[in-house]
């Protein structure tokens, strides 16, 4: 299954580009406008701009001094400590295009003319969620940033102490941007079928041993798809940002046979979304989505990674079945 624009329409699960797509896109604008000045920024509508102070014609003409990845956002440091936030959300796309090029239509937001060129924002989707912050000061910056642990630079300590901070399962631990940055749902699926661990696995339940797995895993994934996103982008500007891509192991395959045993991937349902795993590799052969549990939750999906964890914390303490007794 591959989309090459969009994050819904594939498997209706909302999902936001992760840290390896958002990584590539910063060297992509850095390699362009570090060093050059922002001429105009343009918007279309009146949602995609969250900030009323500065207004984009303050930071007109100033230099860009720096792009970075703030979580799942891309910041754009201008000269004089004036700083754009760029979240892309779901469906929000960036191109690089000639100078001035028109924001034709509702999907073309936004636009930050260079004098070599303009980075244009697009986003196809009928509800408008991707979010332009321009600030004046460095800690209305920090503002957004959640403080998850950065993967590719943490320690083994760090990591480990964030996984237990809380006790949630993994899939929810691994995808709060407070607890780590950059990663969601299609990355969590493929770190822990890489650790091979259950995504419903309570973090207070992990060993030392499998926390180091999972430190591992995390981090051989998060760079190696870096790097694979890098090659494939070249010196261009990346076009094929997607959740899903057919060289994953698990993330998007439902009933396609895993990489490492064959057997058939399954997943869980929630709202709009769905976890994948591989049930001989990860749960030992359990199916997470039982009768019970389906039963239960029929109808009535949760809506989020936090709301299917309570139910299953509910569940375990009114129904006899056990979802997770690894
Ligand atoms: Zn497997």
């Amino acid at each position: 299954m591959y989309c090459e624009q969009s994050y819904i329409d594939c498997l209706g699960g909302p999902l936001v580009p992760e840290l390896p797509d958002i990584t590539v896109y910063v060297e992509a604008i850095a390699a362009r406008v570090v060093g050059r000045q922002v001429l105009a920024i343009r918007t279309n509508g009146p949602f995609v701009l969250r900030t009323v102070a500065p207004s984009p014609s303050e930071l007109a003409g100033r230099e860009v001094k720096a792009v970075s990845r703030l979580g799942k956002r891309i910041v754009l440091e201008l000269d004089s400590e004036r700083f754009v936030s760029i979240h892309l959300m779901v469906s929000g796309r960036l191109h690089w295009k000639p100078t001035g090029a028109r924001l034709a239509g509702k999907a073309a937001v936004a636009a930050f003319d260079f004098e070599h060129g303009s980075l244009i924002l697009t986003e196809a989707a009928s509800r408008k969620r991707a979010a332009i912050h321009l600030f004046d000061h460095r800690e209305s910056l920090a503002e957004l940033d959640r403080g998850g642990l950065e993967p590719l630079t943490s320690t083994l300590e760090q990591f480990t102490e964030a996984l237990r901070r809380e006790n949630h399962t993994l899939k929810r631990t691994l995808t709060d941007p407070r607890l780590f940055s950059g990663i969601g749902n299609s990355y969590s699926d493929e770190i822990l079928h890489a650790a091979q661990l259950s995504p419903i696995r309570w973090t207070s339940r992990l060993t030392d041993a499998e926390c180091a797995r999972l430190f591992d895993a995390t981090q051989s994934l998060i760079q190696t798809w870096t790097e694979r996103l890098r090659a494939e982008c070249g010196n261009g500007f990346p076009s094929k940002v997607t959740a899903f891509r057919p060289d994953m192991a698990v993330h998007g395959k439902y009933g396609q046979p895993c990489p490492r045993c064959g057997a058939e991937v399954q997943h869980i349902v929630y709202a709009e979304n769905e976890c994948n795993y591989c049930p001989t590799c990860q749960t030992h052969g359990k199916l997470l989505a039982d009768r019970g549990l389906s039963r239960l939750l029929k109808g009535d999906w949760p809506k989020t990674v936090a709301e299917l964890e309570e139910r299953k914390a509910a569940m375990r303490d009114t129904v006899s079945i056990h979802i997770d007794t690894n």
